[in-house]
């Protein structure tokens, strides 16, 4: 136990009083000093991508770890994962071809947070947050100084571009899935030139991108037995994004956050959107009220629809044309997930078991 930890342990048990030295649960939702609950189920949250991820991180739960190495190793099987082409190694890349990766986590029983952004060449980005938080004065590196922090920790800097995904951007690059800030010719009004397809793209690929700019994440919460909590996210951002962009993964407080007497939630979606209403801390604030974890989810979907006015972003019916969903556990080990949009899954582990489960929604699906 760090020496921090062990602080933060004499605290809580000291905060809890009588109750907990009798085993007692209190509920510490409503902004109360921090408490040490016992027998809470433990529970690993993440998203849909993430089934792995929970098993992994509740295994290393099992065997001791604190529940931030948990997390880290859970999303690492993501970020390693070639054919993930939305986290880590095999991410798109932005409309550059390079590959420039996002990632934040905070620590419940620290307080502790570190994140990465618009990181290039580390397979595992999360792994840099990491350090950030162990090793630094900061909570947030970027760019060229968070790839020499990296290569100063040890993080091997490698070509993280993988060939499927340098393809899916030959083809976006090629005009046939673009979409926003950069034109096709036929959007500039230019002749169109017949697309001439690299060797070895297969038409599942070309399908995959006909029209649409995808997005991905990891993100994954989780909270142990004592209620202590965890949670990180990690991407590789919005497909083909001006290089520099940054999405709402490393923004502590949107892609994800942590306050160890209430819960952890993150997001994934629309960045943008999340940033724009500080989505993580927003679920954790309605949590703290007493709302539950499906509900705060929800709420912050709503603020979400309510601020987003801009035509380019409605559909027909004047709804949001993306989606976000949001994770979230209690402290008290409840959780629950929502997207804007009906369909949408998220992966848990509890009670030993891992399975993907139905996210609540605020809108049916159309099409
Ligand atoms: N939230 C991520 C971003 O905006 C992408 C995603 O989750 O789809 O960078």
């Amino acid at each position: 136990m760090s020496a921090n930890t062990r602080r933060d342990f004499l605290r809580t048990t000291t905060g809890a009083g009588v109750g907990a030295a009798l085993g007692m649960v209190p509920v510490p939702l409503a902004g109360s000093p921090a408490v040490l609950l016992r027998n809470v189920t433990p529970v690993c949250i993440a998203s849909s991508n993430g089934l792995a991820a929970v098993d992994r991180a509740m295994q290393e739960l099992a065997d001791g770890s604190y529940t931030i190495d948990a997390v880290v190793r859970g999303v690492n099987l993501v970020e390693e994962d070639p054919e993930d082409m939305s986290v880590g190694y095999g991410g798109l890349p932005n409309a550059d071809g390079v590959v420039q990766l996002d990632s934040s986590l905070m620590h419940g029983p620290t307080r502790g947070a570190g994140a990465v952004a618009c990181l290039e060449g580390v397979k595992r980005p999360s792994l840099v947050a990491l350090d950030v938080m162990r090793y630094t004065d900061h909570h947030l590196l970027v760019g060229e100084g968070a790839q020499r922090f990296a290569a100063s920790m040890g993080h091997p800097i490698e070509d993280i571009l993988t060939d499927g995904a340098r393809r899916a951007w030959v083809q976006w690059r090629a005009g046939l899935g673009s979409a926003g800030e950069y034109l096709t010719p036929a959007e500039s009004g230019e002749p169109v030139r017949p697309f001439e397809r690299p060797e070895g793209l297969d038409d599942e690929l070309l399908d995959s991108f006909d029209g649409v700019r995808p997005h991905g994440t990891i993100n994954c919460n989780i909270v142990d037995r004592n209620g202590d909590l965890s949670s990180v996210t990690t991407t590789s951002g919005l497909a083909f994004k001006i290089p520099g962009r940054v999405g709402d993964s490393p923004i502590i407080g949107a892609g994800m956050y942590c306050d160890n007497d209430v819960g952890a939630a993150g997001s994934t979606g629309r960045g943008e959107a999340v940033i724009k209403t500080c989505g993580a801390h927003t679920v954790i604030e309605l949590m703290r009220q007493g709302t539950s974890p499906t509900d705060a989810c929800l709420e912050a979907l709503r603020r979400i629809v309510r601020w987003t006015v801009e035509d380019r972003l409605l559909t027909e019916a004047g709804r949001p044309a993306f989606d976000v969903n949001y994770y979230a556990v209690n402290k008290r080990g409840e959780y629950g997930a929502a997207a804007i949009y009906s369909g949408a899954r998220f992966a848990v582990n509890v009670d030993g078991r891992s399975r993907l489960e139905d996210s609540a929604y605020l809108f049916q699906r159309t099409s």
